[in-house]
């Protein structure tokens, strides 16, 4: 290793999960979704980020996992702009450190609970090389030991309840412990009880890979459950969407 390369790994190292600068981000030229000055995420959080319907949530964590390009700014995360990263490299990138729990879940409806955990690692080297030769197969089985799905790992998805169907979509999005983990609005299927034992699971399995959770919700009585909250109407100056929260 090189000093250089040497001192931007210990910058990377130390680097806030995430930092957006000047960041404006549009579908249709002219009509920012986006426009965030300054938002910096610190590693070991767990961020509540929340807003009205159509505040761009969901595009927002599009930029942060860089499925969407920002017009202008820099999107760093761990200490990478991945603004400057080819497409592919943003693919790479994501495949490694990220952990994504979408809201329809999108698991994979003709694969079993297993195998629908090991898909990140089946997909990506890289990703599979943070298990650091740790067999994958027990890597996913202990996971969904924690998240109590266990009794379920041969069956196909499709079989599950929407609530153990959700623990699936965790368990793949934590597998080999990527450092950040974003969540878009995983509980609004669930009851209020359900809700917060769900929660809870979350955060010991996100502690226990010391990953900073990225959690977006339009609910608000789960702020309270967070070690930290974003108004994203607060953060997000952009034209086009609502600033009343409601
Ligand atoms: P939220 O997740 O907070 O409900 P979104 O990020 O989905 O908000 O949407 C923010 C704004 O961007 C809304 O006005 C929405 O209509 C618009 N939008 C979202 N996705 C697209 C898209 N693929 N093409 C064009 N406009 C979109
Ligand atoms: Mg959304």
């Amino acid at each position: 290793m090189t000093l250089a390369s040497a001192a931007a790994a210990s910058s990377a190292a130390s680097a806030p999960a995430v930092e957006l600068s000047d960041v404006r981000f549009a579908y249709r030229a002219g009509t920012d979704v986006v426009a965030i000055d300054s938002l910096v995420i610190p590693r070991g959080e767990t961020v509540f980020l929340h807003g009205p319907s159509g505040s761009g949530k969901t595009t927002l964590l599009g930029l942060l996992a860089g499925v969407l390009q920002a017009d202008r700014g820099a999107v760093r995360i761990l200490g990478t702009d991945i603004t400057r990263l080819s497409s592919g490299e943003r693919d790479a990138f994501r495949a490694q450190h990220l952990g994504y729990v979408f809201q329809q879940f999108n698991l994979i409806p003709y694969l079993s609970v297993r195998e629908n955990i090991l898909l990140p690692v089946r997909l990506d080297a890289a990703r599979r090389a943070r298990l650091g030769g740790a067999d994958p197969v027990q890597a996913a089985d202990a996971l969904a030991r924690d998240l109590d799905i266990d009794g379920a790992l041969q069956s196909k998805v499709t079989e599950l309840s929407v609530g153990q169907q959700q623990r699936v979509a965790v368990a793949r999005a934590l597998i080999a412990s990527p450092e950040v983990v974003i969540c878009d609005e995983p509980t609004s299927a669930l009851d209020s009880d359900r809700r917060e034992r769900f929660l809870q699971l979350l955060f010991k399995s996100c502690t226990k890979a010391g990953a900073t959770l990225v959690f977006v919700s339009h609910d608000l009585s789960l702020q309270p459950l967070f070690s930290r909250a974003v108004s994203l109407p607060t953060v997000n100056h952009a034209s086009a969407v609502a600033a009343v929260e409601n």
